[in-house]
């Protein structure tokens, strides 16, 4: 059960009531190319117009180098949120600024007043108290609704929290939900996939799932240094030498706790990494020194397929390959698609490049979750306190 109060849990009614909300969303010559992360935030935001509240948003956009940078203005964002929202939405080039203060007065209920940039200010990666305080003094409650953003504690997440009434969001409420108990209670088997580029980047992530999952497929870049640790050689294959010691461990681990990895058996290589790679498919101890794996080979995503057939919960996160690139697509895709079909398992996606692969293959719509927050499920899964959750109140 999710031990945070909500918004509720709260009475918004009249309230000015300041919303944190990720919505980090990609631009491209100023037009939002991903509403995803707006379309989350929508229910909190009904919520509170539907109940009276007079509604502050507050996000980051990119990383402007703490003062104000046109190219990471929320102003485009303001209009897509209008149109979802089908309503009015004002927006001031301002965050706690005198001109912030006078545009809350004016305020009636069941309006919204979108804050340019939060990262406009320094004080907001600093988590500077004063700058929280301004933050603080537009509102009578705040709510936070950035799972994107939980695990940075900044002012508008953190250092906000310590001067006004804190609960969450709906969306932060979700994702903390399903995130937790597809590890506290999953029903077996649980099938967890791992790729992406880095070892180094996910190893509390794997660390943590070995606790929890029956099977561990490990694909991706990551998968490399893995197989250095069995003493395979793999070419010009992405290696991080350093963590080829702690792989070792990990692979003592899976044996002790009796979990099935899988690992792959065989490789699309090439000599570079270009859109018009020639590709030749090898088997895994075949790697040739001048080349490198940049995508599973069809017996292994078979062998991945298998498992993730008969999985009844199913965590992904990490592309099998360097999907982005037509020649090395492929690996990830079958795997996407082997979960979308799945469809007694409880699937859940997170990883800003899984969420990206999901959508590629258009297979969105076919899991169960997808997690808007990428560096934060990683912190959720791995069992790492979220600065931004623990400062909410608990709920009696
Ligand atoms: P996520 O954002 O879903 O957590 P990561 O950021 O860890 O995933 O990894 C995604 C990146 O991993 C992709 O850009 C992909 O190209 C890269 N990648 C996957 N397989 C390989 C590989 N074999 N060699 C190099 N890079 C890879
Ligand atoms: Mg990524």
């Amino acid at each position: 059960m999710f031990a945070k109060k909500t918004v509720r849990d709260v009475d918004v009614q009249g309230k000015r009531v300041l919303v944190r909300v990720d919505f980090n969303v990609p631009l491209s010559d100023g037009a939002v190319i991903d509403d995803t992360r707006v379309r989350a935030a929508l229910p909190t935001l009904r919520y509170l117009v539907d109940h009276g509240a007079r509604v502050i948003i507050v996000s980051h956009l990119g990383r402007p180098q703490g003062k104000p940078d046109p190219q990471f203005s929320l102003r485009p964002v303001r209009r897509v949120l209008a149109r979802l929202l089908g309503r009015n939405v004002h927006f001031i080039d301002d965050t706690v600024g005198p001109d912030a203060y006078e545009a809350v007065e004016r305020m009636v209920e069941g309006e919204i007043l979108m804050l340019e940039n939060v990262r406009f200010n320094p004080g907001e990666k600093a988590n500077d108290p004063e700058f929280a305080r301004r933050l603080a003094g537009l509102a009578d409650i705040y709510v936070n609704d950035a799972f994107g953003a939980v695990h940075r504690a900044h002012a508008s997440t953190v250092g906000v929290t310590e001067y006004l009434p804190s609960v969450a969001g709906m969306l932060l409420a979700r994702e903390v939900e399903t995130l937790g108990s597809m590890l506290a209670d999953p029903e077996h088997p649980f099938v967890a996939i791992l790729g992406g580029s880095k070892v180094s980047d996910k190893f509390g992530v794997i660390d943590a799932l070995l606790d929890h999952a029956d099977t561990l497929i490990i694909g991706g870049g990551m998968c490399f240094t893995m197989l250095v640790a069995m003493g395979v050689e793999v070419g010009r294959s992405l290696v991080e030498p350093e963590w080829v010691e702690p792989a070792k461990k990990m692979l003592d681990k899976a044996r002790d706790k009796g979990v099935d990895l899988l690992l792959p058996v065989d490789f699309v290589v090439a000599e570079c990494m270009v859109e018009d790679a020639e590709t030749t498919i090898v088997g895994r101890a075949e790697i040739p020194a001048d080349m490198m794996g940049l995508d599973v080979g069809p017996t292994t995503t078979e062998l991945f397929k298998g498992s993730i057939s008969s999985a009844r919960t199913i965590f992904w996160n990490g592309p099998m390959g360097v999907f982005e690139m037509t020649p090395f697509e492929t690996g990830t895709r079958e795997v996407a698609t082997a979960v979308a079909r799945n469809n007694r398992a409880v699937s859940v996606i997170g990883g800003g490049d899984s969420v990206a692969a999901l959508k590629k293959f258009d297979l969105e719509e076919r899991v169960t979750f997808v997690s808007t927050g990428g560096g934060a499920s990683m912190k959720l899964v791995e069992g790492s306190e979220l600065p931004g959750l623990e400062a909410l109140a608990d709920r009696e």
